[in-house]
């Protein structure tokens, strides 16, 4: 019966080292039987660990070829090479190469978590492992709790943990004591007398001596290969991969989740950190968004509160013409006349004055608005309590008032204010109606109005024929442009001149719908800055993080991880640090609007999902991006060259 396990030919390995290609191994010829007991032996920088790698499938020869119990292993992929590792070889380092934030069950149990092993069955082969190996009181300790030797003994407890037929140990006792190391070489013999073919590679002629067979290796060739003792009767171990390998796929993802919530929570500072990028982002987006949409939204609320279509018509040529209050022209029959236009719903004259209301020993200032019967429809006002003066009253010059929430309150609190008889100035009223509350465009909702005929004002109160505008409100359908001219031009013929002007509040309304649009690109623009600014921070600490842990990678898929199973694990953990982190930042944002509300904003930050989604999907894809293309890089990197990363 043939019994070679391992056969190398013509085996070439170079480095580019610089401009230069440095061969390290140079046509390696060798083979190697089941249930032998080998030492490579050669001075410091002469091949071996590259020697040791290839036969671990961790590297692969340059040149040469490589068969593995008579199959040629330059046919296998990334996949069927994990599995060579995984079931069949196990590896003992010089520096152990433990996860430093597991324990030593744990860390055992890492080729069995890859193999699909029940959670029950390798936590026990890893305890009776440990404790065979004389670990059995240090079972949760870390490798920085652990000696030296005790550290390289758990490396020995996961090499065989899912069988280890082939043990590859490079210079195992290297960075161990004496005492340890001798206990190191004598359990190897013991594995070796069970039966594991055992590959140690050593400069140590002593440590070499305790191999049946010594190959010695100089510059890349080698130069002797000589039994060295009669060789032990073993019986070979074969296949000893337990493998009922289910390859359950829900229980990897679990394990996946598991591994990745436990490099969360041991690394918190670095989780946290990439976890700010999200959160600043997150939270800046949806503060800066609501607050643009509350905004927005007062703005709107303004401007329907400004109610009905209406145009004002007052005397000057403008706001700021000084000029305006020598111009009479303005009368009560040019507010009759644009009454029978079409397109004109109804017409209020008005004449204002300023004075103290006076009740009981009360007074107030208010502003005495002297306007016509259809001022209410004019303005779109309700009323609450009582009822509005009408045309009747304006003929009469009736001394009858509506006053508003406002000054109802101010004066008689809780009080009905019907029938109360209060004094502009010198003038008498008495209170007939009450307006609802109507928040005003202008945001001088705290105003205290009182509204009684213009008529009255004209005659009784300042003696004044002429008035101060008209407003006109046009009929829903109508054009209000349009209407405005038709004003425009009415007006102007009975006064022959333009000694007055116009104002809409259609114009105003298009202004700030105008100034809305401009404000929504603003926000937007700012919202778009801060996922960037969140995006890069997050960038940047996914990447910082997954090259600090391409060790960690090497060791994983030394063990036998797939590159599946590295993926699926920074991927999960990735979307875990992003969901956490926008959940956060959402939380955080939500705080800011309620600070921002009982710090009196004068409008609420309004929340939209749309903005919440956008911003959680943009940020777990930058997360997901950055935390998964170096993975995705580290995992196909060979694992030699991932393990050899500081
Ligand atoms: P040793 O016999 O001490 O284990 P190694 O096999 O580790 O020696 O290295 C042999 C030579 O190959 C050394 O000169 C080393 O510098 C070089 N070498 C090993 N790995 C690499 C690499 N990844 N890139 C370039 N040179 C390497
Ligand atoms: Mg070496």
């Amino acid at each position: 019966m043939d019994n070679t396990l391992l056969t190398i030919s013509n085996v070439y390995r170079s480095f580019a080292a610089g401009d230069q290609e440095l061969t390290v191994l140079n046509d390696i010829n060798l083979s190697i039987n089941r249930g032998e007991m080998v030492a490579i032996v050669g001075s410091s920088g002469s091949g071996k660990s590259t020697l040791m790698n290839i036969l671990g499938c961790l590297d692969k020869p340059s040149q040469g070829s490589y068969f593995i119990n008579g199959q040629d292993t330059s046919l296998m992929d990334a996949d069927q090479l994990a599995q060579l590792r995984r079931e069949h070889f196990g590896f003992i380092f010089q520096r152990y190469h433990l996860l430093g934030d597991l324990n030593a069950i744990e860390n055992a149990e890492i080729p069995a978590i890859y193999a699909g092993k029940d959670k029950k069955e390798r936590q026990q082969r890893a305890e009776s492992l440990l404790t065979r190996l004389g670990l059995a009181n240090r079972l949760d300790h870390k490798p920085g709790e652990l000696s030296g030797g005790q550290q390289q003994r758990v490396s020995v407890a996961r090499a065989l943990m899912n069988g280890g037929d082939v043990i590859l140990a490079d210079e195992p006792t290297g960075a161990l004591d004496s005492q340890s190391g001798e206990e190191m070489m004598q359990l190897l013999q013991e594995l070796h007398d069970d039966g594991h073919t055992i590959i140690l590679v050593t400069h140590d002629m002593e440590v070499a001596n305790f191999a049946d067979r010594i190959i010695e290796i100089k510059d890349g060739v080698i130069i002797k290969d000589a039994q060295n003792k009669q060789a032990k009767a073993v019986t070979p171990l074969t296949n000893v991969a337990t493998s009922a390998n289910k390859n359950n796929t829900l229980s990897r993802y679990l394990e996946a989740f598991k591994m990745a919530l436990l490099a969360m929570s041991s690394h918190r500072l670095r989780t946290f950190l990439t976890m700010l990028g999200i959160i600043i982002g997150i939270a800046s987006v949806v503060s800066v968004v609501a607050l643009g949409e509350g905004s927005q939204q007062a703005v709107l609320k303004n401007i329907s509160a400004m109610g009905t279509n209406t145009i004002d018509v007052r005397p000057g040529s403008g706001y700021g013409d000084r000029r305006s209050g020598l111009v009479r022209t303005l009368t009560s029959l040019d507010s009759d006349a644009l009454k029978n236009l079409s397109y004109v719903d109804s017409v209020t004259p008005s004449i204002s004055s300023n004075g103290t209301i006076r009740y009981d020993n009360q007074g107030v200032t208010a502003s005495f608005n002297g306007v016509g019967a259809d001022y209410f429809r004019v303005k779109g006002y309700e009323i609450a309590e009582g009822q509005f003066w009408d045309e009747e009253g304006v003929t009469s010059l009736s001394q009858d008032a509506v006053i508003d929430d406002n000054t109802r309150k101010e004066l008689f609190s809780d009080k009905s204010a019907i029938g109360e008889v209060i004094f502009l100035g010198e003038l008498p009223v008495r209170i007939i109606g009450v307006t609802k509350p109507k928040t005003s465009a202008f945001g001088n909702s705290d105003a205290l109005n009182v509204w009684i005929p213009y008529s009255t004002v004209a005659s009784r109160m300042i003696n004044q024929n002429y008035l101060d505008s008209i407003t006109v409100r046009i009929n829903e359908s109508a054009s209000s442009s349009a209407a405005e001219q038709g004003i425009v031009t009415l007006l102007k013929m009975r006064h022959g001149t333009q000694d007055f002007f116009t104002i809409n509040t259609d114009s105003i309304r298009e202004s700030i719908e105008k100034t809305t649009a401009t404000m929504t690109l603003l926000i937007s623009a700012i919202a778009v800055i801060s996922l960037i600014v969140g995006g890069i921070g997050v960038m940047n600490i996914m990447l910082v993080s997954v090259t600090e842990r391409t060790r960690e990678i090497g060791v994983r898929m030394a063990v036998g991880a797939r590159q599946s199973d590295i993926l699926r694990q920074f991927l999960i953990e990735a979307i875990l640090v992003c969901i956490c982190g926008g959940t956060i930042g959402i939380a955080l944002s939500y705080l800011i609007g309620f600070i921002f509300a009982t710090t009196g904003g004068n409008f609420q930050m309004i929340y939209s999902t749309s903005s919440i989604v956008t911003a959680f999907a943009c940020s777990t894809l930058i997360g997901v991006l950055f935390g998964f293309l170096p993975a995705r890089n580290a995992a196909q990197l060979d694992p030699v060259d991932a393990l050899a990363r500081e």
